[in-house]
């Protein structure tokens, strides 16, 4: 035999599982109304059998006096929603439920067996039948929360047994056999029922938790493939997956027009530069925060890499609001940002394409947006340009030059011309730049600035470079000692260990000597992998070829963020000497550049000087190295050979 503590345990609810206590919260409350109501009826039912033969108490006080303690009962089930419930107060509550169980089935057992006596044989058998019916609903109700079950089954059936074994009427002496057996049969269907319950219970948690994890794990996947990491905003995959529905949508015709931007932030490179990585990262998550307040329904944007987000336009396409958005996202940017000690200002270029005017395919609407971001960056910066039908024409001839150009003998159409960069001080050349000239047998002279940046997108810059870097050593071989030759290389040149090989190879093989060399390259081109412009750089000055840094001024950085780099001359831009006779704070700038060339150690030359006053400016500010028309422009190998032969014409200009 159990000891008590034991058996009483038995009756304890699980409140270790709490899922399985809210469970049978659920599945027992729903059928309390069901089972004080049948117990009512039954109770008013069985009174009136006895009523006029038991004494009122029995019939009538303890009756209405049952009926009340139900309503409470009812009532504080209704006032208290399981879903509020702590999982404290849920298996209190269950506990609760269980002893008044007990309770309410001992007095129900205890006041229909003490009618018993005052019945005649009808009368006795509703008792027997009361508390069956009794028993049997209020278990097969209760049959989720075991210990409820079975204490009903005891506190019912256990009296009533003894109670029937001891009637001394055969009949109820049967009936209290039947009782015991149907009270067995009870007994083992709720254990059986309450444990499968409890294990039914436990398995659909598990598989709820398994299918939490799988939605987590599938969310964080869904994060890392679509969210950009450092913003959290969409990234390009995204972009792109976007791109591509709107404009399945609009291709069919069931979509509204949409506009593609991209938007580069200007100055960001110099931050990151001056201030570092880390600063840099913070800034574009600041960025990226601004940008998400500017989202809506008919805006999207992402973040496409570095400095370049991307924009996707609903609705509002037409020029004006494309300008009205470009202007938002220049305000939005306009707050100088505060990261610790630094404050940081970026500004944005921004480039839109609009479907369907500018292109039917979600490729071709990005690479014109980006067409368009482009002629933003190079002509004005900080602002919204916006794809044109002079744009379109534009593409088309630049792509009637590619073919011409890949089609092109480079040996046969390429040459080049020279142009002097002279030393005004001591009144002879210095150097001699020589300048790419392409003459395509189908458009006529091709000018530099064209067919460079367009081999440049071909990928076949490299190859041009050497055949001209070939022909310039050529060209130079005789010129006199102490006149240096300055080639142009191109960001591509400088790209790869091979190309930088390569050219090292074809300077060698031509014998020409290394310390007359010099390289020249755009900060631009080097802040595009300064990393690897400065490696290759590097490795060419070993071999002491020098190098030149060309159109100083027109770039982002600053020459300390060039310091770096193993510099020996630096070129300032023409733009910078056109307004020298008019803009007094161009000349203050002028003179911070050549002072700043001086401490520096770098020599510094001047291009693009066209009048004796600009040379006279240029002098008072002790800038002695000048290249430009009022010298010479840019001409032939032998004129150069004639020019510098009578390098002494020069002095009397410059004396
Ligand atoms: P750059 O390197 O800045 O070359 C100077 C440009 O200014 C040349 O134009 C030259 O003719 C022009 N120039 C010189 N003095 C004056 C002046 O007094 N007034 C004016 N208005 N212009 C002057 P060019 O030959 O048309 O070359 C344009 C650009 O094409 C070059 O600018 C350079 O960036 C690029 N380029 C030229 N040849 C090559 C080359 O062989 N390789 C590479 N990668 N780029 C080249
Ligand atoms: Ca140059
Ligand atoms: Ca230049």
């Amino acid at each position: 035999m159990w000891p008590l503590s034991n058996f009483l345990k038995s009756f304890r609810v699980n409140d270790g599982d709490p899922n399985v206590c809210r469970a049978q919260l659920a599945a027992v409350a729903g059928h309390i109304p069901h089972i004080y109501g049948l117990i009512t009826v039954c109770t008013y039912a069985l009174a009136w059998t006895f009523w006029g033969h038991a004494p009122l108490i029995l019939v009538l006080t303890l009756p209405v006096l049952m009926t009340v303690l139900a309503a409470i009962r009812v009532s504080a089930y209704f006032r208290s929603p399981e879903d509020q419930l702590s999982d404290g107060q849920v298996a209190k509550w269950l506990q609760t439920s269980i002893w008044i169980c007990g309770g309410h089935s001992l007095s129900t057992t205890i006041w229909a067996l003490a009618l018993f006596p005052y019945g005649d044989a009808y009368a006795r058998g509703h008792v027997a039948f009361f508390i069956g019916v009794i028993v049997t609903s209020a278990v097969f109700c209760l049959k989720q929360l075991r210990p409820a079950a079975t204490l009903w089954l005891i506190g019912s059936m256990v009296p009533c047994a003894i109670y029937f074994s001891f009637a001394g009427l055969p009949a109820f002496n049967a009936i209290a056999v039947n009782l015991i057996v149907v009270a067995l049969i009870l007994y083992s269907v709720t254990r059986d029922f309450g444990s499968d319950f409890e294990y039914l219970i436990r398995d659909k948690t598990r598989m709820e938790e398994q299918q939490a994890e799988t939605q987590a794990l599938s969310d964080a996947n869904y994060k890392l493939a679509n969210l950009d990491s450092l913003t959290e905003l969409p990234n390009r995959r995204s972009f792109f997956s976007q791109l591509d529905t709107r404009m399945i949508g609009a291709l069919d015709g069931e979509a509204d027009p949409l506009a593609v931007g991209i938007i580069d932030l200007d100055g960001f490179k110099a931050v990151n530069d001056i201030y570092g990585h880390a600063v840099g990262d913070r800034l574009l998550v600041e960025v990226g925060q601004r940008f998400e307040k500017i989202l809506s329904d008919d805006l999207f944007v992402a973040r496409l890499g570095g400095d370049e987000f991307g924009l996707i336009v609903s609705n509002t396409v037409t020029d004006l609001e494309l300008g009205l958005i470009g202007e938002r996202v220049r305000t939005i940017l306009d707050e100088p940002f505060i990261i610790d000690e630094v404050t940081a200002r970026v500004g944005a270029s921004v480039g839109f394409a609009v479907y369907p005017t500018a292109a039917y395919s979600a490729k071709t609407l990005f690479e014109r947006a980006d067409y368009a971001l482009y002629h933003a960056k190079t002509n004005s910066p900080g602002e919204t340009v916006l794809f044109s039908e002079e744009h379109e024409k534009q593409i088309r001839d630049i792509h009637g030059l590619e073919r011409h150009l890949r089609d092109a003998d480079f040996e046969e159409e390429l040459s080049l011309v020279f142009q002097p960069i002279v030393n005004t001080k001591a009144g002879h050349v210095r150097g001699v730049e020589a300048l790419a000239r392409w003459d395509s047998p189908a458009g006529g002279r091709v000018p530099p600035d064209k067919f460079i940046a367009v081999a440049e997108k071909a990928g076949i810059i490299n190859q041009i470079t050497k055949v001209l870097l070939a022909k310039a050593l050529r060209a130079a071989m005789h010129w006199p000692n102490n006149v240096f030759l300055s080639f142009n290389l191109s960001a591509h040149d400088i790209g790869t260990t091979q190309c930088v090989d390569e050219l090292v190879e074809i300077v060698r093989n031509s014998g020409f000597p290394t310390e007359r060399l010099c390289f020249e390259i755009t900060e631009t081109a080097v802040m595009q992998d300064s990393e690897r412009a400065t490696e290759a750089l590097l490795k060419l000055h070993k071999m002491g070829i020098q190098i030149a840094l060309d159109d100083f001024g027109t770039g982002q950085s600053s020459l300390s963020a060039v310091r770096s780099l193993p510099l020996d001359r630096v070129k300032i831009d023409r733009s910078f000497v056109v307004e020298l006779e008019s803009d007094k704070s161009a000349r203050a700038v002028m003179q911070t550049v050549i002072d700043l060339c001086h401490n520096l150690e770098l020599q510094c030359i001047v291009e693009g000087v066209e009048t004796e006053a600009q040379l006279e400016a240029l002098r008072e500010m002790r800038c002695y190295h000048i290249q430009g028309y009022l010298f010479a422009r840019p001409m032939s190998a032998e004129d150069m050979d004639r020019f510098l032969a009578a390098d002494s014409n020069l002095k009397a200009l410059s004396a």
